[in-house]
């Protein structure tokens, strides 16, 4: 018989005995008036980069979306599924986020797949070789300079792909409305996952800086 995996019911023990018992009235409440998160966050399915977890949050403070790579495609109202765009349509228009953050991470999985423009498809379907087109022409620039490390080209198509994403971000009519009425902001962040160093975009210049300095 499929078991259902153990250790998820001893978190879920653990979370029921900690944060639920401590943090009940809140959830009653946001069950009842609605969730009104003020913060989109766009990342990644690494289990290592967790925004609820980094950015030690509760219940009802972010919205988020992760997908692989934490890409935001363009604007495309083609009928097809776009599952980050839906995601980004409910929360600009409906919970009225007052901010977005694509959240990049060291040493992805999904870059790396994209700087690796000779791999096999995993599968038949080239699901991840499709999803990381978004980032062909970036990617095939970086592979091609030679005076970089592999590990630089990386984290240079780390940080290249959040820029992108804030780009394809402006592409839909919503947001680049609400940004222009002052409504919205678009931010970039980078997560180290090795030493938990957290890097913010500079929204004019597009470097990648620590806070406070
Ligand atoms: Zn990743």
């Amino acid at each position: 018989m499929h078991r259902f995996p153990d250790r998820l019911l001893t978190g879920y023990q653990n979370f029921m005995d900690g944060r639920f018992n401590e943090q009940q009235q809140r959830y009653r409440t946001l069950a009842d008036s609605g969730q009104k998160p003020r913060t989109m966050v766009i990342a990644c399915c690494d289990s290592r980069a967790a925004p609820e977890t980094i950015f030690d949050s509760g219940p009802g403070e972010l919205f988020v979306v992760r997908n692989v790579a934490n890409l935001m495609p363009p604007y495309e109202p083609d009928g097809h599924y776009h599952s980050t765009s839906a995601a980004l349509e409910f929360a600009v228009q409906s919970l009225r986020v007052s901010d977005i953050v694509v959240m990049g991470h060291g040493r992805c999985g999904g870059i790396k797949a994209a700087l690796d423009l000779d791999a096999e498809p995993l599968s038949p379907g080239d699901f991840i070789g499709r999803w990381m087109h978004l980032l062909k022409p970036a990617a095939e620039q970086i592979q091609s300079n030679d005076v970089m490390t592999p590990g630089e080209r990386q984290r240079a198509l780390e940080r290249i792909s959040i820029r992108n994403s804030i780009a394809n971000l402006r592409t839909f009519p919503c947001v680049e409305i609400l940004e222009q009425r002052g409504k919205l902001n678009l931010h970039g962040a980078w997560f180290d996952i090795s030493t938990g160093e957290l890097w913010i975009m500079d929204a004019k210049t597009g470097d990648f800086r620590r806070p406070g300095t």
